[in-house]
């Protein structure tokens, strides 16, 4: 059995600032990261009458290979929907969508669903139980994620208590904001003042803050949004590559390449324009599986 509570927190040293990372990369080498606190709520509970599960997203997704993690745990069978797959990557598969493929993944095209819960995809934001199928929202953006995240803010507020810190700062890169979002929550709602900060890897800040919106109306809750240039995902930056690089060479961690760099960056770049001297802790939510496509995709390019 997969036990995905707590990861350890490691210190180090950057740029002379003094950053805890939290490690939930090593969770579980099958089943880690964001995504395993995110579908934690699944794997923990019975659902006797579940057969299969049905998502959605980019044919590189970190959601679907863990999705396939899960399914296959749970004996689930598991339908995938996307827009497009190119044919290079059809006739040889890698990353994530190849591990997801090997734990019996199915993959679908839009056109070809017939179930009307996906036709509004972009509006749905929980997770639908329908006879023996469970509907579960792209990148996990539902309130089931809820459950595990806020496990990960009681390995925090423990954390520092242990080590007497009295404030934290806790920086992590946003996709869909949920991660951020539920932490911020769950923090306050067990009345910790550590506060989350973050920053959008898919558009604008106003993307973002209207994500929170989606999932809680009380802006109380709502993480605060780092200054970022609009970033368009997934898009190439041979400046973010490099300093994805150097970070691996500085602290000997391999980062995710699609929101580490960017999460990274922009926490530094915070933490000396503000002059900020308070603990500072980083979230390592995993996703390395996904870089083999982007290191293919960097080397060609940078
Ligand atoms: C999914 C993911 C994110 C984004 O998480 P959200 O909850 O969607 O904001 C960040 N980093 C990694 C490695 C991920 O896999």
């Amino acid at each position: 059995m997969i036990d995905i509570e707590n990861s350890p927190t490691q210190r180090v040293i950057f740029q002379d600032k003094e950053i805890y990372i939290k490690r939930d990369d090593l969770l579980d080498s099958e089943f880690s990261g964001n995504k395993a606190r995110k579908f934690h709520y699944f794997l923990k509970n019975d659902f006797p009458k579940i057969k299969r599960v049905i998502s959605y997203g980019s044919n590189q997704s970190n959601a679907m290979y863990s999705l396939s993690v899960l399914c296959k745990l749970k004996g689930w069978e598991f339908e995938y929907y996307i827009d497009h797959l190119p044919s290079s990557l059809k006739s040889n598969p890698i990353g994530n969508l190849k591990y997801a493929l090997e734990n019996g993944m199915r993959v679908k095209f839009f056109d070809e669903c017939l179930c009307e819960e996906l036709k509004d995809k972009n509006i749905l934001s929980k997770t639908i139980q329908k006879g023996d199928t469970l509907f579960i929202p792209e990148g996990g953006r539902c309130e089931t994620s809820k459950y595990g995240i806020s496990l990960l803010a009681d390995e925090i507020i423990s954390f520092k208590k242990k080590n007497s810190l009295k404030e934290l700062y806790i920086f992590l890169p946003s996709g869909t904001g949920t991660t951020a979002l539920y932490l911020q929550q769950s923090l306050i709602e067990k009345y910790d003042n550590a506060r989350v900060f973050t920053n959008s890897c898919v558009g604008a800040k106003e993307y973002l803050k209207k994500q929170f919106f989606a999932l809680e109306k009380d802006e109380k809750f709502h993480p605060f949004i780092l200054d970022t240039k609009k970033h368009h995902f997934g898009k190439l930056d041979c400046k973010m590559y490099k300093f994805w690089m150097q970070l691996q060479k500085k602290l000997d961690i391999e980062f995710d390449l699609l929101y580490d760099p960017y999460g990274f960056w922009y926490m530094m770049e915070f933490l000396q324009k503000n002059s900020i001297s308070k603990p500072i802790m980083y979230i390592h939510q995993g996703g390395t599986k996904g870089n083999i496509s982007m290191i293919q995709r960097y080397k060609r390019r940078c």
